[in-house]
């Protein structure tokens, strides 16, 4: 709670309503803070969101969620506010679909992906690599709340860190300094040249980039994704993000829709925040935009010490996305897993346009009628990375449209003439959806020469003004940005509180 001796509750601007900021938010406003939080979209949630066109629901960005089990940040979040969301959890978190044709389904349960691994890419070390990388990503999970201080910037962190750190936390932490490289070096699996295709395409899609950047830390948690429990959200994952949005109003703080914040500048006791319809005065700012934006608009004393730390678009990536409305057909029914509604499909040519060697498909969960006006109909979400997103600019949206639906048909999941609705996004349509330069997405990507401590850490300026998102530690994902959130709000408390 905030200190029973101030009369009036300390005010707070958020920038952006992404997960993170909603999360810091949240849990200011579950204190007593009087929080606004201040979006220049339509519509809450940033890259987790749903909107409404031509009688569907299409996500903005995020379709998988894995966070709600216990010790999680997302449960730990919805815990503290006191919420729940109705989320369907998902028999079979996903199936990876070979350029050979071969189906890789996976499964949950530990034991169980070990044997289809198994069957897949051959017994050799598949066991005892599995069994590694689970113990690692539960070994993260159990410490990420724990250390809320890391990356530690001040003395005060440094001690906290350090006073909460076990010895096993300590051993832990030396496999950031190997790459998953060399672990599947080590592990005798870098001949084994499908599996290397494999690791590579699913770190893609949860830590950013490729084995040889990725250190076993956030590499071994990024690929033991599906080992946890993952969820559909009905209606879209604007459900997420809406109860969040309905709580803090309930504290009587506020989201402000349409409003773009185009500079903070810092007073000698406050801050003063202008949009371009107004501006607020405000004891503390978190900033839940990437720091290439927050640098724009805010330029604060310590801004140099991010310069540093600044990705360009070369290390950078926005999405291809398409949203797809059709009609199913008993023909379809046959083709599509009843237990599945996500894939990463590898191809066997990458797409012309961008390049890519593998899209991901999310299909809206077969029992939820909420996702279409219309009877009998799914909705597909496919995406896919385009690299260094400044540069290639002009990419022929309809040719990479026809190669997908070509893809999603050759594999009798949809017949292209019962699609009803159908549309895409680029680099340029996200620069406008979420006003994140260069229209990149998915956070800053995993490197090698960035270790976890070495990341963008919460304080802004050292002063009253924080930072969360996928920009910063711990990254990429709707559980990263959680944490991140958590994070702000936690060392905002323990730095004036
Ligand atoms: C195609 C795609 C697929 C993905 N798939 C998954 C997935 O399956 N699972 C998963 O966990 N994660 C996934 N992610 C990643 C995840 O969605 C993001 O990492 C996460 O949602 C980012 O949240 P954030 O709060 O950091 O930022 P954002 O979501 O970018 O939110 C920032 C908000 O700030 C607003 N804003 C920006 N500038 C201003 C300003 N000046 N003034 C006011 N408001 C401003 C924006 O409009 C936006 O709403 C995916 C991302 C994409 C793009």
């Amino acid at each position: 709670m905030v200190s029973p001796c101030l009369k009036t509750s300390p005010t707070v601007v958020i920038v952006g309503s992404g997960m993170a900021s909603l999360t810091a938010a949240c849990l200011l406003a579950k204190d007593g803070f009087s929080v606004k939080v201040i979006e220049q979209n339509y519509l809450p949630g940033g890259c987790t969101s749903s909107y409404w066109r031509k009688g569907f629901v299409f996500e903005s960005g995020a379709t998988t969620l894995v966070g709600l089990q216990q010790g999680m940040p997302l449960h730990y979040l919805l815990q503290q506010i006191g919420i729940e969301i109705p989320a369907w959890k998902l028999d079979l978190p996903m199936q990876v679909h070979l350029k050979n044709g071969q189906i890789v389904n996976r499964y949950q349960e530990l034991e169980a992906w070990i044997r289809e691994v198994e069957r897949i890419f051959g017994k050799k070390n598949q066991r005892a690599f599995w069994q590694f990388c689970y113990r690692v990503s539960q070994f993260v999970w159990q410490t990420s709340l724990k250390q809320t201080a890391f990356p530690p910037a001040t003395l005060s962190d440094w001690w906290l860190c350090a006073t909460r750190a076990t010895i096993r936390q300590l051993s832990y932490a030396r496999y950031a300094f190997f790459s998953m490289e060399y672990l599947l070096k080590k592990f005798d699996l870098l001949d084994n040249l499908p599996f290397v295709e494999f690791v590579n395409e699913q770190l893609l899609i949860t830590a950013q980039n490729y084995l040889n950047e990725v250190n076993i830390l956030f590499g071994a948690t990024a690929l033991c994704y599906t080992n946890y429990d993952n969820f559909y959200v009905q209606g879209g994952l604007i459900h997420l993000v809406q109860p969040l949005v309905n709580y803090l109003q309930s504290k009587g703080s506020e989201v402000i829709l349409r409003e773009k914040v185009e500079k903070i500048i810092r007073k000698s006791k406050h801050y003063e925040v202008q949009t371009n319809k107004g501006s607020y005065i405000a004891d503390f700012i978190i900033s839940g935009i990437p720091i290439n934006n927050t640098l724009q608009i805010y330029e604060g004393t310590h801004s140099q010490k991010f310069a540093k730390k600044l990705l360009q678009s070369e290390y950078l990536h926005s999405a291809f996305q398409m949203g797809i409305g059709f009609k199913l057909e008993e023909e379809n029914l046959k083709h599509l897993p009843p237990n599945c509604i996500h894939f990463q499909i590898h191809l066997p040519q990458p797409l012309t346009e961008i390049g890519s060697k593998s899209i991901f498909v999310s299909l809206s969960h077969p029992k939820d009628i909420t996702r279409s006006d219309y009877p009998n109909m799914r909705v597909a979400s496919v995406s896919t990375h385009i690299s260094h997103p400044a540069k290639y600019t002009s990419i022929n949206k309809t040719q990479v449209e026809k190669e997908i639906i070509q893809i999603l048909a050759q594999k009798k999941w949809l017949n292209p003439e019962n699609i009803v609705y159908s549309h895409s996004s680029t680099q340029k349509s996200w620069e406008k959806w979420t006003g994140r330069m260069y229209g990149f997405v998915g956070g800053y990507p995993q490197y090698f020469r960035i270790k976890p401590w070495q990341m963008i850490e919460a304080r802004l300026d050292h002063y009253k003004a924080y930072i969360c998102g996928d920009t910063t530690y711990p990254g990429q994902g709707i559980p990263g940005t959680v944490l991140s959130g958590i994070i702000a709000y936690q060392k905002l408390k323990r730095d004036w509180f």
